[in-house]
């Protein structure tokens, strides 16, 4: 990735770009790519961006529109999320609305007309309606300073969001050739940034890519001991007791089931899947949004576009089906910048599912290889035994020079072990029985059980019957697991979970190849220790601490706004910190932008100074205790 540290000529534009970071926004600098990016868009130049969540991807179209005559127009695919993103934009005295199918026709109406009137810095617009002869209209008699296509990689085939209204968006370019266009998205291999490329018309486009690394996010990926649910509560109320969360399920039924499983148990959990009645999966990602420690088992489908900011981990109990998508759903954790976990379990039945999926999936031939070949990337990235997140990283041609630190296997370095006689075993025996068994029959031919299959089948007459009596049960399994997951069998079309050989098995049968495998951990080894945060509280500040956030949550409630849309914890720790006396100082934390400042600070400099007051009276109480007689 290129890290471009050259200064820039000094320009207007950017100066101008820079007040409005300091006095809208309340931030001292930008984070680069962003000032080179905002510079280029308000020269009028298209802009393809690859950021990772958490970046800062707002800024880059956001400023630009501000700057610019006219209003800028974002496509948004989630209209549910518009109301959130205008609120948020509103406390900064940002002009901001949205068109979407929730505003009645007059109210419609009054923001076409505020459109007309200029009178819009920023105008959210699904992508269906973006298109209409109606919106085309009214975007041709009015001045439009640019047009942001968030969530750019719905526009690929390849990808997992695609959203067949994406492509018409090409038309942008034809209709308005002289209006600056900016794609941004957090995930684009290669593939995928090529398609958006060329389905937006974006050849002349800048391209520019932040590093992909999230470091505050900790990697943690483990396998299946069958204790799935166990281990997932045992992880929240050790690691996120009443903190927001995501747990990713892959059906609706088991969401439904972890959900209630959880709420058993103490947690405020709420499931979500596209089965669920619209009201209810509005109410849930609104309880999600706006109360504090709300953890939503959903399937894949919920999740993009959500930017609350304190999402505190993301747990998958299912595999993602490649690492595009696995970098995608964990990076909805820690968008704060603050110390957050990923955390997955996996086992020999998401290996099988998964390639019967794909197996049995009726894309083209060359659709399934990309396919076969994502998730043989994904399967490998769970077995490795090397740094996640350098694994991780390199898939998206980034680079990181040393081992993380912060990641499952450099925590808790996993051990290895010559499996080459006992993977000549495993295939040995799906050959003998004549390669349409299951696993669990496998392990028990090579166990040398005796069950009624077995002598139904003749199986404990061929020359594998209990010859694996060294290794356990669970230890064939985790070998399986392996093997499957690196290509070394494959498993059947017609779903039974039969397996078979592959090219890729001759030479270790052949005894060409040495191969090593990942020990099974053992369960109830050492706890892995808890992370720490990055901006942790000090302990003399807690109260302090508590009361700005019972501040805030009024001020939020009164509005119907989440928290966090008034000020983010950053700025709520840093005035604990600080304790700023006056606007002046207020002014100086992070996140305390001009409007910010005239609309909430008396109220919290008048709390930090009760506050203060109340520990000068406090320490001069203690002096004046009557001291113990000796
Ligand atoms: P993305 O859309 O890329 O996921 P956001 O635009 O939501 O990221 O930004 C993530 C967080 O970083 C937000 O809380 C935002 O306010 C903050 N942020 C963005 N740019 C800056 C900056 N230059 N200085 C400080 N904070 C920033
Ligand atoms: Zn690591």
């Amino acid at each position: 990735m290129s890290r471009m540290t050259e200064t820039l000529p000094s320009n207007p534009g950017l100066e101008h770009a820079r007040e409005v970071l300091r006095h809208t926004f309340g931030y001292s600098d930008f984070r680069p790519p962003q000032d080179r990016i905002i510079s280029h868009l308000i020269d009028g130049g298209d802009a393809i961006v690859l950021m990772p969540t958490g970046g800062g991807k707002s800024l880059c179209y956001q400023i630009p529109a501000i700057v610019r005559e006219g209003t800028g127009i974002i496509i948004s695919p989630l209209i549910a999320l518009m109301q959130d993103q205008v609120n948020s934009l509103r406390q900064y005295g940002v002009r901001a609305a949205f068109l979407n199918s929730a505003l009645t026709p007059e109210e419609a109406h009054q923001v076409e007309r505020q459109l007309l009137r200029e009178e819009l810095d920023l105008l959210y617009v699904a992508p269906e309606r973006l298109l209409t002869p109606r919106m085309l209209d009214l975007l041709m008699q009015s001045r439009i300073a640019l047009f942001a296509i968030d969530e750019a990689h719905c526009v690929s085939h390849w990808g997992h969001d695609f959203r067949p209204e994406y492509i018409q968006l090409s038309q942008l370019h034809e209709r308005f050739p002289e209006t600056p266009r900016i794609a941004l998205t957090a995930t684009a291999d290669k593939p995928t940034r090529k398609e958006i490329v060329q389905r937006l018309a974006l050849q002349q486009a800048g391209e520019f890519i932040a590093g992909f690394d999230r470091p505050n996010i900790r990697y943690q990926i483990s396998e299946n001991d069958g204790n799935a649910k166990q281990r997932l509560l045992r992880f929240i109320r050790q690691e996120h007791p009443d903190e927001s969360g995501i747990v990713y399920c892959l059906s609706r039924k088991r969401v439904n089931e972890i959900a209630a499983w959880l709420q058993e148990n103490g947690i405020d959990a709420l499931p979500y899947h596209a089965g669920l009645d619209n009201r209810s999966r509005q109410h849930h990602q609104t309880r999600f949004l706006r109360d504090e420690g709300v953890v939503i088992v959903a399937t894949i489908a919920f999740g993009m576009g959500i930017d609350k900011p304190d999402v505190r981990f993301v747990a998958h109990l299912n595999l993602p089906k490649s690492i595009e998508a696995y970098y995608q759903e964990t990076g909805r954790a820690g968008r704060d910048g603050q110390a957050a976990n990923a955390w997955m379990i996996y086992g020999l039945q998401d290996v099988i599912t998964l390639r019967q999926m794909q197996a049995s999936s009726d894309a083209d031939e060359s659709h399934k290889r990309v396919e076969r070949h994502k998730l043989d990337a994904m399967l490998a990235f769970c077995e490795i035994t090397t740094c996640r997140r350098q694994t991780l990283l390199a898939y998206f041609d980034d680079h990181l020079e040393h081992p993380c630190g912060n990641c499952d296997t450099c925590l808790q370095p996993p051990e290895t072990w010559d499996a080459t006689v006992a993977s000549q075993m495993a295939l040995s025996c799906v050959h003998r029985t004549g390669q349409r068994f299951g696993v669990n029959h496998l392990i028990d031919v090579l166990l040398g059980k005796e069950s009624d299959r077995i002598s139904q089948f003749g199986h404990h007459r061929v020359s594998t019957f209990g010859i694996g009596k060294d290794l356990t049960a669970t230890e064939w399994r985790t070998v399986y697991r392996q093997l499957i997951a690196r290509g070394l069998l494959a498993v059947d079309l017609e779903g039974y979970g039969g397996l078979r050989l592959t090219q890729a098995s001759r030479p270790v049968l052949r005894g060409e190849t040495r191969l090593m495998l990942r020990k099974a951990r053992k369960m109830g080894a050492k706890q892995q220790r808890k992370q720490p945060r990055i901006a942790e509280i000090s302990d003399g500040n807690q109260a302090i601490w508590q009361a700005l956030r019972n501040l805030r949550l009024e001020l939020a409630q009164t509005q119907g706004v989440p928290a966090y849309v008034i000020f983010h914890d950053a700025t709520l720790i840093e005035m604990a910190e600080k304790r700023p006396r006056d606007k002046q100082q207020l002014a100086l934390i992070s996140g305390v932008g001009d409007h910010k400042l005239e609309r909430y600070g008396d109220a919290f400099l008048s709390l930090l100074k009760d506050d203060l007051e109340g520990a000068q009276n406090h320490s001069t109480d203690t002096v004046d205790l009557p001291t113990n007689p000796a």
